[in-house]
């Protein structure tokens, strides 16, 4: 059994074939997909496919590149859909720093008034930190919160630490078979398994041997067969535990679709 436990299934990516999909990942042993919310409008359309799926959870939040384009009202409704059934987190809230669509100063606002308003919710947050990782870390530091993952996990094994001395996962992305991709692989060797997630952060980041194709959750196999690869272990080991530490952050009890 295995989770994925980020893909965008919402985004418009797989509005032609978002049936297929799900199926397909059913079909190789991916029991549940947490589809995670970027901006108001995909939020709710993520809380809508959890409400149509049963093995489909969701998470709601303002993404770092839409930091610009949020008011009070944005968080008002976030709130509100926030109290849905299988609403499972807080996210994806941050910094990216690489991209910087939105300015750094009102990125750091928002993902300050988010933490503030995940805690305020009681839950776990899912962090996107990309060439950020002193002021992310600073600032999840300085919120409080204590639960939660660094999703598609950029930094070094020091960081990785420091993630989960303070409470938090770390997820391990499809960027993991690259041959190149020599910092993420040390990461995932060293962090003891207790405290790694698996995701695709579909339609994102396709693993080897997809890479070049649009990502899918079935495709999570791959990634957890590269972490046994370099932990050297069963894989099925690997999504044995990975999937127990998905349920558990996010609170999702496999006898009982809510
Ligand atoms: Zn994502």
């Amino acid at each position: 059994m295995l989770i994925d436990s980020h893909a965008h299934l919402e985004m418009k990516e797989f509005d032609s074939d978002r049936e297929d999909v799900i199926k397909r990942a059913g079909e190789v042993g991916v029991a549940f997909i947490v589809t995670v919310g970027t901006n108001l409008a995909l939020s709710r359309k993520a809380v809508a496919l959890a409400q149509k799926y049963e093995n489909i959870y969701a998470t709601i939040g303002i993404h770092p590149h839409d930091a610009a384009k949020t008011d009070n009202k944005t968080f008002e409704s976030l709130k509100e859909l926030a109290q849905k059934q299988k609403v499972v987190a807080y996210g994806e809230i941050g910094l990216d720093f690489f991209r910087n669509i939105s300015s750094q100063d009102k990125q750091i606002e928002i993902f300050g008034l988010q933490l503030e308003l995940a805690r305020e919710l009681n839950l776990p947050v899912i962090i996107h930190d990309r060439e950020a990782h002193q002021q992310a870390l600073k600032m999840v530091k300085a919120s409080g919160v204590r639960r939660g993952v660094f999703h598609c996990f950029s930094g070094d094994y020091v960081m990785a630490k420091q993630c989960i001395d303070l409470g938090f996962y770390i997820s391990i992305p499809g960027v993991v078979t690259y041959e190149k991709a020599k910092t993420i692989q040390d990461v995932a060797g060293h962090v003891p398994l207790s405290s790694l997630l698996l995701e695709t952060d579909a339609p994102y980041l396709t693993p080897v041997p997809h890479r070049g194709k649009r990502n899918e959750p079935s495709y999570i196999i791959n990634t957890a067969k590269k972490v046994a690869e370099i932990k050297k272990i069963l894989w099925e080991e690997v999504a044995q535990i990975t999937t127990d530490n998905t349920m558990n952050l996010f609170g999702i009890e496999a006898s009982r679709g809510n």
